[in-house]
């Protein structure tokens, strides 16, 4: 017990890319995506519990990361790589048997000249600036890349975790006319597109955050817990200060307790004096500012309720999912995940819990 532990429920992975996949529909294919290390949690298990739960497409950041996941998956299901075909990813996404989405003329160029009999999918620019080849690029690539046969066409929502938002129609209405009539498989949405109804679907969703727990998917469970280990507890006196900078100081007779986990752990310092975490149910905040190795939390409520101190505290679990915990650090789900360190004891469960 003395080193923090995560632990994965890829049970709740399993039934949250059901969830989602359900809600895509029945003429709509549901891909998993697992760039960074499956969102923080681990890709290398992540991955087959995604493909045993039925998820046969599999998106990644780049191709380095497709390496791992196809180590993972083996040969049977396909793999995108949203970076697309980059100078130094020919002999990867060869040997691997990678899909890059192209995003640009340079890359088209680039996997024609290179790879000219390997699968490929193109990403297409509807709004977001971010990547993807522009409309008018594509018109100009449009004959020359239909005649080789894309695997995908697929473009990206900018707030799709926003309903009401008026570039989700914009987006909507611009993939749709650069698509219409190509006679190719279409992808246009993540987790939030997928909420925003059928329209949004068209032929493949590309669930990421919705599988690990996070916002928009309102009812994912929850898939990480953490729970930290008590290093030692003291007292605080009423005017008594905690920690760095004295920020937190003592309004009552206080019972301090120090865990071993910290910034460097990916408890980001802007928790500091905001974030909650939980001891077998009851509340007990941060006192004082987040150290790199190191938490201090006011556990007075739980030896008043218990008699004793606590052993460890849960940071993430459930009575604190993901997004509870993010907004208190005024970030979002997907930094608190991709952000948990190396230094956890990792614990993957696949059953209902103990
Ligand atoms: C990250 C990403 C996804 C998954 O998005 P979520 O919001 O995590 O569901 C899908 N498509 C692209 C292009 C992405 O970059």
């Amino acid at each position: 017990m003395g080193t923090p532990t995560l632990t994965i429920r890829l049970d709740a992975l399993a039934q949250n890319w059901q969830a989602l996949d359900r809600r895509s529909g029945a003429s709509c294919q549901t891909a998993a995506v697992v760039k960074a290390d499956g969102y923080g949690l681990g890709v290398a298990e992540v991955g087959p519990a995604l493909a045993k739960a039925g998820a046969r497409t599999f998106f990644v950041a780049v191709a380095e990361e497709g390496v791992a996941l196809r180590k993972a998956l083996g040969s049977g299901p396909e793999i995108g790589v949203f970076s697309g075909h980059m100078a130094t990813d020919t002999g990867l996404l060869r040997d691997h048997a990678l899909i890059p989405m192209l995003n640009s003329p340079e890359q088209v160029a680039r996997h024609r000249a290179k790879l000219p009999d390997a699968p490929f999918g193109i990403q297409l620019d509807s709004g977001m600036r971010r990547l993807g080849i522009a409309p008018d690029d594509f018109a100009a690539l449009r004959e020359s890349v239909l005649a080789a046969k894309p695997w995908l066409v697929m473009s990206h929502l900018a707030c799709a975790d926003e309903p009401q938002h008026p570039q989700n129609a914009a987006q909507l209405a611009t993939f749709t006319e650069m698509t219409n009539g190509l006679g190719l498989r279409r992808s246009l949405s993540a987790t939030g597109g997928i909420l925003l109804g059928s329209d949004y679907h068209f032929d493949m969703t590309r669930p990421g955050i919705g599988l690990y727990g996070g916002a928009p998917f309102s009812t994912a469970l929850q898939v990480a817990e953490l729970s930290i280990p008590v290093i030692q507890c003291r007292n605080a006196a009423p005017g008594d200060s905690v920690g760095y900078g004295a920020s937190w100081v003592a309004a009552r007779p206080s019972r301090i307790a120090t865990l071993a986990a910290g910034y460097a752990d990916g408890l980001i310092r802007a928790m500091s004096n905001t974030a909650v975490l939980h001891a077998r149910g009851v509340p007990c905040p941060l006192a004082g500012r987040v150290s790199m190795d190191l938490l201090t939390v006011d556990v007075t409520d739980y030896v008043e309720a218990h008699g004793a101190d606590p052993d460890a505290l849960d940071i993430l679990g459930p009575y604190q999912g993901v997004d509870v915990l993010a907004d208190a650090a005024g970030t979002i789900g997907y930094e608190i995940l991709t952000s948990l360190g190396g230094r956890y004891a990792r614990r993957y469960r696949t059953g209902a819990p103990a």
